[in-house]
């Protein structure tokens, strides 16, 4: 270990983004002492909670020159998580009594539920004071070439043209990373005469009335998107890469929604080959197929880049060696429950900033990524996942906590989330609203009695 840059000291630190992971840096960031300014281009908190009807004139996001709209969510979308799991460990995402109706107060909420829960939180800790609303941040580079440790941040008001140029000790980016699409590739698209989009632009089901759509992905919005579609369309076929090749199955209780092997391509007269030899007349093909981690504003001479969705290189996924601890990201990683873990990442930035968390020398944190790049190629396993977490993000949290001396992860959370996951799976239509985990619900709300 490299010593510890005692004395303890505060620093001058712009935060990008007021979502889940932005609020909770800038907590913990001012509770270390450091002092905060948190640019958000929007005019709320909240991030991608902040539903609107809005889309984008590009239906598949991939005009650079498009107006962006941040939001991801849809009309229908309720949390996959259970709100106890899903919450901060420091405010529990709990009932709050004494707020209005409007509220949402079932397990698995909607998102106006979540919103409200962050703008809560937001208030709670008066987190607002620190947010420059509607500013953009255009350049985010170092001060002086060749110089660690000082960053030049660049933004705009209003979108107006009027630039702030400003010099801050360090740069935590929260930008979130469910804006830039992905997209499949899909044989012979050029000329399918179709209508394509992304569930970027997805927000209700009207538009899909008596219509053929096919969903590329296999991920948690392909799911409810395609049932909420099934509602009104003509018929719903999701094409699904990791399916066998002869997979073809009707969802149980829809009369007019198919599981697909992925497409195998598509033609001029509007029709959809599938890998299982299916062919159909297509309206729209809608592709759930994730989003990639972007930092448009970023300017870091090559030392950050983004190759294959692998954001690197990254010590613990939040620091870059090269700039360790100047610049940092909050949530990155993924599949994972993010809020209780953005709140740790930014505990341990805020320390380490401070110099009361020590971080290994810069070829120590060089060597763990290289061993694990290793390790996952060794593995097989794609850049691409190399943020993916699952089940390991409990050691992670765990060596988290143990850096900031917190207590780790709660037994209950743990098994909260694989529980809901095995539900999820085996009952995808109403495991949000039939359980058998209440006793770890009761040790969940005796831990948060500890907050009331
Ligand atoms: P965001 O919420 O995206 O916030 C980023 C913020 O940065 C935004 O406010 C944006 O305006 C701002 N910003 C970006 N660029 C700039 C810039 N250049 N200048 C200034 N401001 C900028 N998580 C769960 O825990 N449970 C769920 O059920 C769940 N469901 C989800 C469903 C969908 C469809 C999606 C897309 C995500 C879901 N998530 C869920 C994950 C969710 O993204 C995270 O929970 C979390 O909200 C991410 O927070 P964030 O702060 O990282 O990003």
């Amino acid at each position: 270990m490299a010593p510890s840059l005692s004395p303890i000291r505060s620093h001058h630190v712009a935060v990008i983004g007021a979502g889940a992971a932005g609020l909770v840096a800038a907590r913990e960031l001012r509770r270390e002492g450091h002092s905060v300014v948190v640019f958000e281009r929007q005019k709320q908190v909240g991030g991608t909670w902040i539903y609107t009807d809005h889309i984008e004139p590009d239906p598949l996001s991939v005009d650079p020159t498009r107006s962006v709209v941040h939001s991801s969510v849809y009309g229908s979308l309720r949390t996959n998580l259970p709100r106890e799991c899903m919450g901060y460990r420091d405010y529990p995402f709990v009932v709050r009594s004494g707020v209005s109706e409007s509220r949402d107060p079932r397990r698995f909420p909607s998102h106006s539920e979540v919103l409200a829960y962050l703008q809560d939180f937001a208030k709670e800790f008066a987190i607002e004071e620190m947010v420059r609303f509607e500013t953009a941040v255009l350049k985010v580079a170092p001060a002086a070439e060749g110089e660690i440790g000082k960053w030049r941040v660049e933004s705009t008001e209003n979108e107006k043209t009027v630039l702030r140029d400003e010099i801050y000790d360090a740069v935590v980016v929260c930008n979130g990373h469910y804006i830039e699409p992905r997209l499949a590739e899909i044989p012979g698209i050029s000329s399918w005469p179709g209508k394509e989009m992304h569930s970027h632009n997805y927000r209700i089901p009207e538009p899909f009335r008596d219509q053929v759509v096919v969903l590329i992905g296999n991920s948690a919005s392909a799911d409810d998107i395609s049932r909420d579609i099934a509602r009104v369309a003509k018929e719903v076929h999701v094409a699904c890469r990791s399916n066998d090749a002869d997979t073809f199955i009707k969802r149980p209780g829809y009369t007019n929604l198919w599981m697909h092997s992925m497409i195998e391509s598509v033609h001029e007269d509007g029709s959809v080959v599938f890998q299982n030899g299916k062919t159909i007349s297509v309206d729209v093909i809608m592709h759930c197929t994730g989003y990639k981690y972007h930092f448009p504003f970023l300017e870091t001479n090559g030392n950050v880049t983004v190759d294959d969705n692998r954001v690197g290189p990254l010590y613990k996924d939040v620091v870059p060696p090269a700039f360790a601890p100047w610049l940092s990201f909050i949530g990155i990683p993924w599949k994972v429950v993010p809020f209780p873990m953005f709140e740790l990442q930014s505990k341990w930035i805020a320390g380490v900033l401070s110099g009361r968390i020590p971080l290994p020398s810069k070829e120590d944190m060089i060597m763990e990524i290289k061993t694990l790049y290793a390790t996952l190629e060794a593995q097989g396993i794609a850049k691409r996942y190399t943020h993916q977490m699952g089940i390991t993000q409990f050691e992670y949290n765990h060596w988290l906590a143990s850096q900031c001396g917190c207590s780790e992860t709660e037994e209950w959370r743990k098994e909260m989330y694989l529980t809901t996951g095995v539900r999820k799976r085996a009952h995808p239509e109403t495991y949000r609203d039939e359980w058998d985990d209440h006793h770890l619900v009761s040790q969940a709300n005796q831990d948060f009695s500890l907050y009331a």
